[in-house]
């Protein structure tokens, strides 16, 4: 067998996003030796793309913000399928974690009395999200390396290896987890320079590995987001929930074709942008769903005085959540009221003078001038709906992150539960800050009370050594699969059978096809060696794509409503027996161990919301999710 390197951590974080570094950070904070795996450069993870901000009800822009209303705002955008819990934590914390990350270096853009600025974003009550231009992400990353820096510098003061107790393994993927009996005991992977293989040897794994978009065509997301974590998990035996909800963000790039499903941030909406279709008429007026009427302005003029001043009107139908306007954004195309390019007009030059669009939105004006050829200070951009986030992901436990696999944890968009059926925009960027630090924190407290660290068997190193090296070894009869025609084949199923709008009959035909490639899988083969080979990166990764997807479709077809990221055309509508249904999926019990295992997606019922949670909300709006049974115990219930 090839040689293995080897190392020994108390916890191994993979992924260096918001999540992972927020895990690292707080896993290290405890005294313990932590390692940050990520399979491409450090600082290059998909946080840095995150332009809009990150929300937190800290109530600079509107002192009448609060946890309550971030809590209210983030369970109706999940349309009340989230974790309560999670978004109860969340709600509470994440003024906390802006706040740490001011104090750790973060400049913040500031309010003219010198407090942090917020923005609107869809769905959000209040100006609430944190923001750095539209480049937050890439603040938020640069203040935790800065932190995990400081770190570093304090154990050198003290051992004289700045590295004692906090490195990171760059360009290191991660390819399977090791197990001693029913508990983590180590995580195998490669180096993607040289094709080596490493192995980490620890008591607790966090996976903080980021979303799937990478299964489909069109996308936001960068070529690292293949489900490696959501797949990770399944294999060692944690669940994945909610995987039928993808969100598709109503405004990506449409235009030209190399840049399509580019992400146009919906700060550009927040700071007044307004989305038009051909006939020039804002059509977001007309895709007020009813859970959501009496929430927003009616007309054009009160949308407009809700942007001066947003406690004079309702919010504009603009910033519906994005479920709500990719959908009609899609109509209206449908509907042939789109752009030459099948989009819709988001226009922000007719809203705000060049100087203002320049300094607010620096990276759309570049974007736009440098792709497109388009300078949005004097015209508007074509936009239409890309696949951007996955709400599913890692079942955990709310307070420790726990995936239910001792010493599994994840946390950030591998994990599932926080964002319900979908997600509002600014909630994954404190999401990141918040459940990171607390999985860091649940795996840290979970190696403290070890009598005894696991151990790693031999074969286990083989075994895995094996399968990553099976691409390299030709089928005998001559069927070689090239990974990058089957990725085409997996992304063309994924975007026209699973894509926004889903029926019965597509759906199944996608399972059927998904078969298909798992079975030419099997034959997957590569050409050359195991350096700068990223063939062979790919068709490792296609494991991984292969077995989330499966857990998408099939979650897809068994949901038979329309909820939030989950659009069923022959189901329109919300479903109450659905109202408290999670699908779970997990490793089929007949195919535990295959390396593209099938999947089993069974209903489990959601714990009901906490009372005093429940007590949030005025009982007429429980009512348009729940049935009386559920809400006997609500103040105003008179059943
Ligand atoms: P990531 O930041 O993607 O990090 C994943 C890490 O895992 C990477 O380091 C990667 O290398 C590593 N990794 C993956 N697989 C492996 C493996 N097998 N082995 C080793 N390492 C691995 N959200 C907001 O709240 N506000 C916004 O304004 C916003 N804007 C966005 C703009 C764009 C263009 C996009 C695409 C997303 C945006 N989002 C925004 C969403 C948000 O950025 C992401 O959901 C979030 O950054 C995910 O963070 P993460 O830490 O979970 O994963």
């Amino acid at each position: 067998m090839p040689e293995v390197e080897r190392h020994k951590y108390d916890v191994v974080v993979i992924g260096a996003g918001g999540a992972g570094l927020r895990a690292a950070i707080e896993a290290r904070e405890h005294g313990l030796s932590v390692a940050v795996v990520c399979k491409s450069l450090f600082g290059k993870a998909h946080t840095v793309m995150a332009e809009g901000g990150c929300a937190a009800s800290m109530g600079n822009a509107n002192e009448k913000d609060s946890w309550q209303t971030h809590f209210r705002d983030t369970m109706r955008g999940g349309k009340f399928l989230n974790s309560w819990r999670m978004a109860e934590l969340h709600a509470q914390e994440a003024p906390d974690r802006v706040w740490e990350l001011e104090s750790w270096g973060a400049l913040f853009d500031r309010l003219p009395d010198g407090r942090i600025s917020q923005r609107n974003f869809g769905g959000h009550t209040y100006p609430r999200l944190a923001h750095v231009g539209d480049r937050t992400g890439l603040e938020l990353i640069r203040t935790m390396q800065q932190r995990v820096v400081a770190l570093q510098q304090e154990d050198f003061a003290e051992t004289g290896d700045y590295e004692a107790r906090l490195k990171v393994f760059q360009e290191c993927t991660i390819t399977d987890l090791v197990k001693d009996g029913d508990a983590i005991s180590g995580a195998f992977g490669y180096w993607r320079e040289s094709g080596r293989f490493v192995l980490f040897e620890t008591p607790a794994v966090v996976l903080a590995t980021g979303g799937i978009g990478k299964s489909y065509k069109v996308t936001s997301n960068s070529w690292e987001y293949t489900g490696d974590g959501h797949a990770l998990a399944l294999r060692a035996g944690a669940a994945l929930i909610n995987m039928e909800f993808l969100q598709f963000h109503p405004t990506g790039m449409v235009w030209p074709p190399s840049v399509k499903g580019i992400l146009v941030t919906e700060g550009v909406r927040g700071d007044g942008g307004i989305l038009k279709n051909s006939e020039g008429k804002r059509f977001m007026f007309d895709y007020i769903p009813p859970v959501f009427k009496g929430q927003y302005a009616e007309t054009e003029e009160e949308a407009d005085q809700w942007l001066r001043d947003n406690d004079s009107a309702r919010r504009t139908p603009d910033l519906l959540p994005r479920d709500e306007v990719a959908r009609a954004i899609n109509e209206e195309v449908k509907a042939g009221r789109g752009t030459v390019h099948g989009g819709v007009f988001l226009d922000i030059a007719s809203r705000l003078t060049p100087e203002e669009i320049v300094k607010r939105l620096p990276s759309m004006h570049h974007q736009f001038k440098e792709l497109a050829d388009v300078d949005i200070t004097k015209e508007p951009m074509e936009v239409g709906p890309t696949c951007h986030y996955v709400m599913g992901g890692i079942e955990v436990d709310p307070d420790t992150g726990s995936a239910g696999v001792p010493g599994l944890f994840a946390a950030g968009e591998c994990s599932g539960g926080m964002h319900g059926s979908n997600r509002l925009g600014g909630n994954s960027l404190s999401d990141l800050l918040v459940f990171g630090r607390r999985a860091g924190m649940g795996a840290a407290t979970y190696v403290e009370q070890l009598d005894k660290r696991p151990e790693i068997a031999e074969s286990d190193i083989d075994a895995a050594a094996k399968l990553a090296l099976a691409p390299f070894d030709p089928p005998a009869d001559g069927t070689a699969e090239n990974p990058y025609t089957l990725h085409t084949d997996l992304q063309q199923t994924m975007n026209d059978l699973v894509g926004i709008i889903r029926k019965e009959h597509e759906l199944k035909q996608a399972i059927e096809r998904l078969a298909g490639l798992r079975e030419r899988f099997d034959t997957v083969t590569v050409e050359g060696h195991r350096q700068f080979n990223p063939g062979w990166h790919l068709a490792l990764d296609l494991r991984n794509m292969l077995v989330v997807s499966e857990c998408v479709a099939q979650a897809a077809l068994l949901r038979t409503e329309s909820r939030g990221g989950h659009t069923r055309d022959d189901h329109p509508v919300m479903d109450p027996t659905w109202r408290n249904k999670l699908l779970v999926c997990k490793v089929d019990p007949d195919d535990v161990g295959q390396t593209v295992p099938a999947v089993a997606v069974t209903p489990q019922d959601q714990l009901p919301m906490r009372n005093d949670l429940l007590a949030l909300f005025e009982l007429t709006e429980l009512e348009k999710y729940y049935t009386a049974a559920d809400l006997v115990d609500h103040p105003a219930s008179t059943e």
